[in-house]
């Protein structure tokens, strides 16, 4: 087998196209699923400053360095990278290692959010109570990234999301019943303009996870690789290898997932209306308490475990 493009050996096959890329040529495939993908939602505007959440891994690791890589020639677009430590040991610790290797590397500011400090909790001490980790975990983070941006003047918040990842979670909130989750999903934020959030955008989106992997790979961009050791969430783990038995079968069912999710979302009402803050933090919140504060009562309370 050589490469569809050139005579060189291939190193990856689009199972969709049954199409051969060697190094070169799947370099240039990836990153221009990436500049299509920022232009088609039209994610960079004139005098952005972009916070990139970033986790050590290698989604967000091949974001940053991307966008580096774009943003370095625009005089008008600043970066920085924001990462949270949910005081997880053996993981976390591990992970910014990663991420501040990466920074360096890149020359990229990079600020620290401690669960820790801004919440008096760690998600060991959480494990430890016999709590569901990963519930508490995605609302923390959501809501520190969130307020770590805005405090730091950022006009987008830029995650690492993959293909696998979106087309995941568009199915697991289809099975769970939860629309106005289902809602928030895509590319781009559904709405722009509520107050107190940052808008959240997530380029990687139509680039696979072993895509990712071989582009950071070739691109020799440090990451780390072990999963966090409280990814139990049963339904997602359980919707991933549904989804990742039928794409085998069916080569393009996530893309296509992700396809459709994105044109039926033109269509559906934003039924979320204007947003209000949280009596006690003062955040964006729905009412009169923001889910953040609810949990931290609820932990703080008899009831907890
Ligand atoms: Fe947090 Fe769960 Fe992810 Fe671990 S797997 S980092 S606990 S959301
Ligand atoms: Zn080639
Ligand atoms: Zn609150």
């Amino acid at each position: 087998m050589k490469c569809g493009f050139c005579q060189k050996a291939p190193v990856y096959m689009k199972r969709t196209s049954n199409e051969y890329f060697c190094e070169e040529h799947f370099i240039r495939y990836a990153e221009k699923i990436f500049k299509k993908t920022l232009r088609k939602h039209n994610m960079l505007s004139k005098n952005d400053r972009i916070a990139v959440a970033i986790s050590g891994g290698k989604d967000s690791g091949m974001l940053l360095h991307l966008l580096e890589n774009i943003t370095k020639r625009r005089k008008n677009t600043e970066l920085f990278a924001l990462i949270l430590d949910e005081g997880i040991k053996g993981y976390r610790d591990e992970s910014i290692k990663y991420a501040e290797r990466l920074c360096q590397k890149l020359d990229v500011p990079l600020h620290k959010i401690s669960l820790k400090k801004e919440m008096k909790i760690t998600i060991d001490e959480l494990a430890k109570r016999g709590v569901k980790t990963c519930t508490y975990c995605g609302i923390f983070k959501r809501y520190l990234l969130n307020k770590k941006a805005r405090e730091l003047k950022a006009t987008k918040l830029f995650v690492g999301h993959n293909l696998d990842d979106e087309a995941q979670s568009i199915l697991m909130n289809f099975f769970r019943g939860d629309y106005s989750r289902f809602l928030r999903l895509g590319a781009s934020p559904y709405t722009v303009k509520r107050k107190g959030f940052v808008p959240r955008y997530k380029p990687m989106i139509n680039l696979t996870e072993k895509e990712i992997a071989l582009y950071a790979a070739l691109k020799k961009i440090p990451f780390y690789e072990k999963r966090c050791l409280y990814s139990f969430d049963n339904v997602r783990r359980d919707t991933l290898e549904k989804l990742n038995e039928l794409d085998e079968k069916y080569p393009g069912t996530k893309q296509n997932i992700i396809s459709f999710y994105e044109k039926i979302r033109k269509e559906l009402p934003d039924i979320r209306g204007e947003i209000g803050t949280c009596k006690k933090c003062g955040e964006p919140s729905n009412s009169d308490l923001c889910k953040v504060c609810e949990l931290l009562d609820f932990l703080r309370s008899d009831k907890s475990p």
